[in-house]
């Protein structure tokens, strides 16, 4: 079996060659801790958990480092630490928001099934190697001071822009970079920055005599390299970080180091959106890992994490997802069925080699629903093998972790709460779904849960003879 993966730099699917097979190491941008995470932010933190996996499948657990950091140091923490707590001191409200939200986060991708990081890194305990790095930088004339900022001299380097695959002229015209009266060339980016009276602000490097915070981009060089060495074997993370983000962590890890590589293959995945519309708080769309683990988007009953990992794995990493209902319904009818297969037979000794075939070819997850399916069926044909290995798939996915079919499928329904009517259109549309794949059961199952509910079905016709499916509230 030999790893594939999908490199963005040279946008090939290469053999994955690890630098040491004792110590793979990867590295994830993790999340910048002010806010809970939404189900974008889960999708990373769910791909590249299941590549951890695989990795350490192949490799051996004890031989696989995992690193994500946690940004703890950003302009946004600071705004909403002085907005929710106006009357604490800046640095205590900052400690508060980013302590709440990194335990948050923690419960989100623990429910989702994410194994924890080998190494969560926070920013703010990597100031030394962050000077350390500009030192260098400014040293071999890639780095500059000028108004007690320090940038990054992007015209030093002539391999900029290798990752994003754009020259300077069109990185200049696409992109949204700051101009700014202390940058020579305007795409410049900043290595470090003076505090403003109050924000968090350590000593700053190179003689600058104002104290001073890290740009964002520092950050993750200062971690990886601290972590995982000057060079490593796969950095990855959401596709929006390509450029400026990745582009930059390359360019400061690169000159520091002397080096034509930070990581051997960069991963990213693809955005996920909303009911086919991208997910903002303006529309009304932000949907958040908490909200969909505690209350559904009908507002009357949970999704098991599983359901959501699941769902999320249904669609391979590179491809954007259109996260709706829908597919949510889908999973929480197929995921039960799996688990009802699979219990009370202990798991085959191997993960089926289909299913890990699947993944080492760049992590083909739709490919391994489709295993988990035929497995599921010869299972429920009787044969006892295949539900071992059923069995043995769903653990290594991290998609089951013993509970009964029951808790996944009817997770937390709660029949006092009345649907609104976005949410009964939902189902109808579910159950149209299932009726035109004559899916009877599954018909009647949507059905019998809107009922649970109080809300009744009536199928008939519409004016041109069309089925249509109105619904009442039950007398
Ligand atoms: P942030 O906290 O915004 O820096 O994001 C943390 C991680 O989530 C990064 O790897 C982002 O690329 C990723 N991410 C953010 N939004 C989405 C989205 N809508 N779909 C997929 N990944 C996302
Ligand atoms: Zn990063």
């Amino acid at each position: 079996m030999q790893l594939r993966l999908f490199d963005t730099l040279t946008k090939t699917k290469r053999p994955f060659v690890p630098i040491d097979p004792a110590n793979v190491r990867m590295y994830v941008c993790g999340p910048t801790v002010y806010d809970f995470a939404h189900i974008g932010n889960a999708r990373p933190a769910i791909v590249f958990d299941v590549l951890f996996r695989l990795l350490r499948h192949v490799y051996g657990a004890e031989h696989v480092t995992y690193v994500r950091n946690i940004t703890d140091v950003d302009d946004k923490i600071n705004a909403r630490a002085a907005r929710d707590y106006p009357g604490l001191p800046l640095n205590e409200a900052i400690r508060k928001v980013t302590e709440e939200t990194e335990r948050q986060f923690h419960a989100d991708v623990d429910a989702l099934g994410c194994l924890r990081p080998t190494i969560e890194p926070r920013a703010t305990e990597h100031i030394p190697e962050m000077r350390a790095i500009i030192d260098r930088l400014i040293a071999d004339g890639h780095a500059y001071v000028e108004q007690d900022h320090v940038l990054f001299a992007v015209a030093s380097m002539p391999a900029y822009g290798r990752l994003a695959r754009r020259s300077l002229d069109e990185m200049l015209a696409g992109a949204r970079v700051d101009v700014a009266p202390y940058k020579r060339d305007a795409m410049d980016f900043v290595l470090w920055k003076p505090s403003k009276p109050g924000e968090p602000a350590w000593p700053s490097p190179a003689g600058i005599a104002v104290e001073g915070r890290p740009g964002w981009h520092l950050e993750c060089s200062a971690m990886a390299w601290k972590h995982l060495g000057e060079e490593f074997d796969i950095h990855g993370g959401g596709i929006d970080l390509v450029f400026p983000h990745h582009e930059n962590e390359i360019a400061q890890s690169c000159c520091a180091f002397h080096r034509d590589h930070m990581a051997r293959t960069w991963m990213h995945n693809g955005f996920l959106q909303v009911e086919g519309e991208k997910m903002s708080k303006s529309l009304g769309n932000f949907v958040t890992i908490r909200d969909l683990l505690a209350t559904t988007a009908f507002g009357s009953s949970k999704w098991h994490g599983s359901v959501l990992r699941l769902a999320m794995l249904m669609t391979h990493y590179r491809q954007p997802i259109d996260w709706t209902v829908e597919r949510l319904i889908e999973v929480r009818r197929f995921l039960p069925d799996w688990i009802g297969a699979a219990s009370g037979v202990p798991p085959h000794p191997d993960v089926p080699p289909e299913v890990i075939e699947a993944l080492a070819d760049d992590l083909n997850t739709p490919g391994v629903v489709a295993v988990l399916h035929a497995l599921n069926r010869e299972a429920k044909g009787g044969v006892r093998e295949a539900a071992g290995k059923l069995h043995a798939a769903l653990r290594c996915l991290g998609v089951w972790n013993g509970e009964k079919p029951d808790e996944i499928g009817s997770y937390g329904v709660d029949v006092s709460d009345a649907p609104s009517e976005q949410e009964i259109k939902h189902y109808i549309a579910a159950r149209t779904a299932a009726r035109a794949q004559k899916n009877w059961a599954e018909s009647d199952r949507i059905r019998d849960e809107l009922a649970q509910m109080g809300i009744v079905l009536k199928d008939g016709k519409d004016a041109s003879g069309q089925p249509v499916t109105t619904w009442e509230p039950a007398r």
